[in-house]
């Protein structure tokens, strides 16, 4: 147990809640023996050293102390003060939050107003979760698969959602073995040769760019070769049909430059020495990723002509893209103590930059760290909403989206048959802008289609999409009915190797040609999609197909339309 970095600290609030922590666990043993006390001074180690302020610290000590002793609320806000009784009672709230099948949603619900009130809620608990999931082997066996899931479907895209790459990452790779051990024994097996010579090549690599950086009086502050991540890697490859040779990252190199300029002036350098592979090239400075990424990629053909990924970015942005949103207020803290200026100096189109644009706009509201807080609060939740079906299941969906992006969200035919909503059990218009926290119930009505009306309301383009479809289809059906030409399989599947091919091999075996076939799967979920077209068939040979796909391990749900 360290308890080194919180002496260097000097911090008198924090010794005393390091002193209040460690009575209140007193006794108290973890899953693996150790003194409770390990874990909270572990999350707290965390929220240090992303930088969070002292009082998140001193939560982050705190966070259980509720939960596992007598000590209330009502204690730690006379002994420290309401905000740290405010981040502790959010923190308190937010126990055994299960996956959405199996949970109390009033528990999410919660959770979801405490950290949209004040996002260091929400990062405390991603600390809480690292640690758990670092110690994840000591549970029992069958509660570790269920804490796994929840990590890498709840905590993981939270702290995607938060631009906290590296501890997103982290979480998905922790849960990995858990949720597929199958599949990471194989890719951990497949890989590892071949991780092995990408380094080896990248390291070669490395001191030729160095010495034309050099040349061109660029002096970067660090190169290194990145690997990339497991489950990453894993889901990538389901979309490339398990075909290693195909993902060109899994071996990156990142150099990391002063400027913005050095940045675009290193990419010329690159692409110079090496042609670069036409339409790789994405420039995430000048349009950064939603989560606010920021860097440039760029794919070249290098030294004997093997495929080579560079990443290049400034020291901020790359500590940004690991930490996130928590490296605003490491930055904030470091310009208070020794008013250097880590911010946005060197950066010459600040207005291009949505991520700046951004920044400066909280910096414009906050003279403290409290306005800041709010301006964080309001802006950075404003582009998602969590909604909840009747099951509790959770659904993320754009601002501004309507019970009908819902339905379409979670299946077409509730979409296009839906006549109605109850939205927290009242009669909604379809139209409605739904907020987060309602829960949200579709009435059908069978026979019932889309109108054109409702292209009018609809935020997601998933929604547009079928609704548009749905209208052209029924004006077809106006017209006459065409003899299909096509038919369409479409198979929800759970990731797994393998599943392909025992596809394929079910249409070979009953002599019917595949016209087309694409997998794609959202990466930010466990399930892909198959589609397969073939020509015509009739109605019987469809559905003895379809019973056929049924019984192959991963198959979620089967449906096909015809194609006239
Ligand atoms: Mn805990």
């Amino acid at each position: 147990m360290s308890t080194a970095w919180l002496e260097k600290i000097h911090s008198p609030l924090l010794e005393k809640a390091y002193e209040v922590a460690l009575k209140a666990h007193e006794g108290e043993q973890r899953m693996n023996g150790d003194p409770y006390i390990v874990h909270p001074l572990a999350v707290a180690e965390a929220v240090h050293s992303w930088g969070l302020d002292e009082n998140s610290v001193a939560a982050a000590l705190l966070h259980d102390v509720v939960e596992d002793s007598s000590i209330t609320v009502e204690d730690i806000r006379k002994e420290f003060g309401d905000e740290i009784a405010f981040l502790v009672q959010g923190l308190t709230k937010l126990q055994n939050i299960a996956i959405p099948k199996n949970q109390d949603a009033e528990n999410l619900r919660k959770f979801i107003i405490a950290f949209s009130e004040d996002l260091r809620v929400l990062i405390i608990k991603l600390a809480d979760r690292l640690h758990n999931m670092r110690t994840l082997q000591f549970l029992p066996e069958e509660r570790q698969k269920l804490f796994a899931l929840e990590t890498a479907e709840i905590y993981a895209p939270l702290a995607y959602r938060l631009g906290m790459q590296k501890l997103s990452g982290e979480l998905e790779d922790l849960a990995f073995p858990y949720i597929h051990p199958e599949e990471y024994q194989w890719l951990i097996h497949e890989v590892k040769e071949t991780y092995e010579e990408r380094q080896e090549y990248v390291r070669k690599v490395l001191p030729l760019i160095e010495k034309a950086l050099a040349g061109h009086h660029i002096k970067p502050i660090a190169i290194d070769a990145r690997a990339k991540r497991y489950f990453s890697l894993y889901k990538k490859l389901l979309r490339h049909n398990m075909n290693l040779n195909e993902i060109h990252d899994l071996v990156a190199l990142r150099i990391i430059v002063k400027t913005v300029e050095e940045c675009y002036a290193a990419l010329g350098v690159i692409h110079a020495m090496w042609p670069p592979m036409p339409g790789r090239f994405k420039d995430y400075i000048a349009r950064p990723k939603p989560n606010g990424y920021r860097s440039l990629h760029t794919t070249v053909f290098c030294i004997d002509n093997k495929i080579l990924e560079v990443q290049i970015k400034t020291k901020e942005m790359h500590e940004e893209n690991e930490l996130g949103i928590a490296a605003h207020w490491a930055y904030e803290q470091v310009k208070k103590s020794s008013q250097k200026l880590m911010g946005w100096k060197g950066v010459k189109n600040k207005k291009e930059l949505m991520w700046v644009q951004q920044l400066q706009n909280w910096q414009k509201k906050f003279a403290s760290q409290e306005e800041f807080l709010n301006a964080v609060k309001v802006d950075f939740f404003k582009d998602r909403i969590f909604v909840f079906t009747p099951h509790n299941d959770v659904i993320d969906l754009p601002a501004g989206s309507t019970p009908v992006d819902f339905a379409y969200r979670i299946h077409s035919q509730i979409g296009d048959s839906c006549v109605g909503a109850r939205v927290n059990g009242k009669i909604t218009p379809l139209d409605y802008e739904l907020k987060s926290g309602d829960v949200v119930e579709i009435v059908t009505q069978k026979g019932k289609k889309p109108t054109e009306g409702w292209l009018r309301f609809v935020k997601t383009s998933e929604a547009r999409k079928k609704v548009k479809s749905a209208i052209n289809e029924n004006e077809r059906k106006l017209i006459g009915k065409a003899a299909p030409k096509a038919v369409e399989f479409k198979v929800v599947n759970a990731d797994r190797p393998g599943f392909l091919k025992d596809i394929t091999e079910i249409f070979a075996n009953s002599k019917i040609n595949i016209i087309y076939l694409t997998s794609e799967t959202d990466h930010r979920s466990t399930f892909s999609n198959v589609t397969i077209r073939c020509p015509a068939m009739s109605q019987p040979k469809i559905e003895t197909l379809i019973v056929k796909i049924k019984r192959v391990p991963g198959t979620k749900e089967v449906s096909y339309k015809f194609l006239r």
